[in-house]
C-alpha cells in the first residue's frame, strides 16, 4: 500500500521557564493508505504533541521542531509555511477532537459548517455543498439528515455531535484523519459506534487514520497497527495482533494489565504504579526504568535500541538483549 505518511526521527520540544521540555523524542513511524495506526500512551507520553505536530498545530514558540521530518505524500510538513499548512489542514489532513463542543461552532448550523469547507476548498456551489452535506451526515449515521443539517450543535446529542464533527472533518475527502481521544467523553455504547464508524469510513473513503488514545481497550477492534508511547518515545510498535498477543515491552504489559477483562466479574485493574518521567530532564536510559518491575542496572544508564521481532514489530527494551535474563509476560498481560 502507498505510504501516506513517513515520520522520521521527529523531536519536538517546548521552551519553558524551567527549561526545555522534550515532549517528543526521536519518534519514527509510517502510515499507509486505508490503514489505522493507534498511538497509545498515558497523558504526558507525547502522543498528543505528536498528533498536533503532524497538523502543525503546535504554537511556535514556545514549541519547536528540534529534529526530524514529517513526510506527507512525499513532502516535508516541517518545512511548509503557515500559509501552505492552512491549505493542507482541512483539505488533506483533518483532525477530530475529544470534545466536539470546542471545535463545533455553536452559532452556525452543522450544515453550514460542512458547506463552508466544501465551498472554500472544493469550489462547490451552495446547493452542491448542501447536498453533499446531507450525504456526509448520512455516511456518519445521523438519522434524518435532511432535517438535521439545518440544526445547531446544541440540538444534537453528544454522540451525534461527535458524528457531526467527523462529517465536517470528512467534508474535503482528507487523505489522513487524526482523531485525538475521539471517544473519551462518550458512553461505552456510543464509543463502540464511533469506532465502528471510523473503521467503515476508512474502507469507504480510503483515508489513513491516526487514532490517539490512552486506552488500549479502544484499540483492539479499531486499529491495524499500534505504537505505544512512553516518556516522549515509541517504546513498542506492532500490528494490533502483535501488541495484544505478543507484546514484549513491560510498559505494554502494564497497559494490557490495566485493561478491564470482559469475562471477569471482579475487575482487577493493574494500574501501573508510579508516574511518567520528567521531560525537562528525561532519564538518559530507558524512560520506563523508574517504574519497571524488571529494570536492570543497564536500563538506567543506557537507552535500549529497538529489537526487530518481525517485519512489523519493534520493541525497545533491554530484556530483548541476548545477555538479559529470560522474562515471560505476566498473567495479567495475557489476552
Ligand atoms: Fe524495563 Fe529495562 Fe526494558 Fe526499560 S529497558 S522496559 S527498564 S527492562
Ligand atoms: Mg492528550
Amino acid at each position: 500500500m502507498k505510504k501516506v505518511l513517513e515520520v522520521d526521527n521527529l523531536s519536538v520540544s517546548f521552551d519553558t521557564f524551567g527549561g526545555e521540555v522534550k515532549a517528543v523524542r526521536d519518534v519514527s513511524f509510517e502510515l499507509s493508505k486505508q490503514e489505522t495506526l493507534a498511538i497509545v500512551g498515558e497523558s504526558g507520553s507525547g502522543k498528543s504533541v505528536t498528533a498536533q505536530s503532524l497538523m502543525r498545530l503546535i504554537e511556535m514558540p514556545p514549541g519547536k521542531f528540534v529534529d526530524g521530518s514529517i513526510k506527507f505524500d512525499g513532502e516535508d510538513l516541517v518545512l511548509k509555511s503557515d500559509k501552505q499548512m492552512e491549505d493542507i489542514r482541512g483539505k488533506e489532513i483533518s483532525m477530530i477532537f475529544q470534545d466536539p463542543m470546542t471545535s463545533l461552532n455553536p452559532t452556525m448550523t452543522v450544515g453550514r459548517q460542512i458547506s463552508e469547507s466544501l465551498i472554500k476548498h472544493q469550489g462547490m456551489t451552495k446547493k452542491e455543498a448542501h447536498n453533499r452535506g446531507i450525504e456526509l451526515l448520512k455516511l456518519v449515521g445521523i438519522p434524518n439528515p435532511e432535517a438535521r443539517i439545518n440544526q445547531y450543535p446544541h440540538q444534537y446529542s453528544g454522540g451525534m455531535r461527535q458524528r457531526g464533527m467527523i462529517a465536517i472533518a470528512l467534508a474535503c475527502n482528507p487523505k489522513m484523519l487524526i482523531a485525538d481521544e475521539p471517544t473519551t467523553a462518550l458512553d461505552v455504547t456510543i464509543q463502540a459506534q464511533i469506532l465502528d464508524l471510523m473503521r467503515n469510513l476508512k474502507e469507504q473513503t480510503g483515508a489513513a487514520i491516526i487514532l490517539i488514545t490512552h486506552d488500549l481497550g479502544v484499540v483492539a477492534n479499531a486499529a491495524d497497527r499500534v505504537a505505544v508511547m512512553y516518556g516522549g518515545k515509541i517504546v513498542e510498535t506492532g500490528s494490533a495482533d502483535e501488541i495484544f498477543y505478543n507484546a514484549r515491552h513491560p510498559y505494554t504489559w502494564g497497559l494490557l494489565g490495566s485493561m478491564p477483562k470482559l469475562e471477569d466479574d471482579n475487575v482487577d485493574l493493574h494500574a501501573i504504579p508510579g508516574s511518567p518521567p520528567d521531560l525537562l530532564d528525561p532519564p538518559k536510559g530507558c524512560p520506563f526504568a523508574a517504574r519497571c518491575p524488571y529494570a536492570m542496572k543497564v536500563c538506567e544508564d543506557h537507552m535500549p535500541e529497538y529489537t526487530e521481532l518481525s517485519s512489523t514489530q519493534k520493541t525497545a527494551c533491554w530484556l530483548l538483549d541476548e545477555r538479559a535474563p529470560k522474562v515471560e509476560p505476566p498473567e495479567s498481560a495475557i489476552a
